[in-house]
């Protein structure tokens, strides 16, 4: 009788740990579940800030350090208006350009889109979607457009959400320029939430040095100062008129010597986000990080979503 027990005792035992060696090995095979896409898919629309607009500017490769009245008199000058500033801007932990563009434009951490890399393998976007996304699934008469120049963020990110983006590599004077046809001209649209991307400081870091000290990073950053001064100037043009733009100008990371791929290095982790408004009250306590520019747009829209409430994990730096 005994032994009979043992006997019993072993073989659930024994079921129970091959039960639990297949779960082991179907958690490492299987795509994770995101218990948020069960929530509502619909959103909500405040009809008194649908029709309100947001210019995006993406500066790669930003060290917080550079932004200054010498080097950036316009971003200077920009960054004492009414404004939301944090210099401190925290990187993923993962300082990739992937990673972190991924985290501004989902609200939520690499640990969940997972974004690892620039080879962008991997990434669950259908399962954390961009704010563009949450949009133009929603709300048609939004235009929305993307225009970079480090062109994975197009064709790994934004291209199905968008109305309009720019498919290949292009230069930074290019996505200035295309910038203007779209917000002078409205060619090909009239874009009401446009997102831009400038790379080339990132490049002159890696290939001179991230550095305030550095003549070649200083003077592009000095170039994109005078892209963000136009663009900006258009902005106060169309808010005279009466559209109610908000402004916001973030970096992926800094940057140290010739690279940034240290997080532990407070010159690398540590960027730049101003959000801009001329009337909106911002939580100027907040220690803001990536995640938190998503939820931003859509709070200044008015779209609200269950689902995207559930997932982000950043939050809304409007007051
Ligand atoms: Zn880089």
């Amino acid at each position: 009788m005994y032994v009979y027990i043992m006997c019993k005792k072993n073989i659930i035992y024994f079921i129970f740990m091959m039960m639990f060696f297949v779960f082991l090995n179907s958690c490492e095979k299987d795509i994770p579940i995101n218990f948020c896409s069960f929530q509502d898919d619909s959103v909500k629309v405040d009809s008194l800030k649908i029709n309100n607009k947001v210019l995006i500017i993406g500066i790669d490769g930003f060290r917080s350090d550079a932004l200054t009245q010498e080097i950036t008199p316009f971003i200077y000058e920009f960054s004492q208006r009414n404004v939301y500033k944090n210099l401190s801007h925290l990187t993923e932990e993962d300082t990739y350009s992937g990673p972190n563009w991924s985290s501004i434009l989902t609200g939520v951490h690499y640990n969940k889109h997972n974004v690892t890399d620039n080879s962008f393998d991997g990434s669950l976007f259908e399962m954390f979607p961009t704010f563009f996304n949450y949009i133009e699934n929603n709300v048609n008469s939004i235009n929305t457009s993307s225009i970079v120049n480090w062109v994975p963020i197009n064709k790994k990110i934004l291209s199905i959400d968008v109305d309009y983006n720019t498919e290949s590599q292009i230069s930074d004077s290019l996505v200035f320029i295309e910038a203007l046809n779209l917000l002078l001209n409205d060619d090909p649209i009239k874009p009401d939430i446009l997102f831009l991307h400038f790379d080339e400081l990132d490049a002159a870091g890696h290939n001179f040095g991230f550095s305030p000290n550095i003549i070649e990073y200083v003077e592009t950053l000095n170039n994109i100062d005078l892209y963000v001064d136009s663009l900006v100037s258009i902005i106060d043009n169309k808010r005279l008129f009466g559209e109610n733009w908000m402004c916001i100008l973030v970096s992926d990371h800094g940057g140290d010597g010739y690279s940034h791929g240290d997080y532990n290095n407070i010159k690398i982790r540590e960027t730049v986000f101003i959000a801009e408004h001329p009337l909106q009250n911002f939580k100027l306590q907040h220690k803001s990080n990536m995640t938190d520019i998503a939820p931003t747009v859509l709070d200044f829209l008015g779209v609200s979503s269950s689902r995207f409430d559930c997932s982000r994990d950043g939050q809304s730096i409007l007051e």
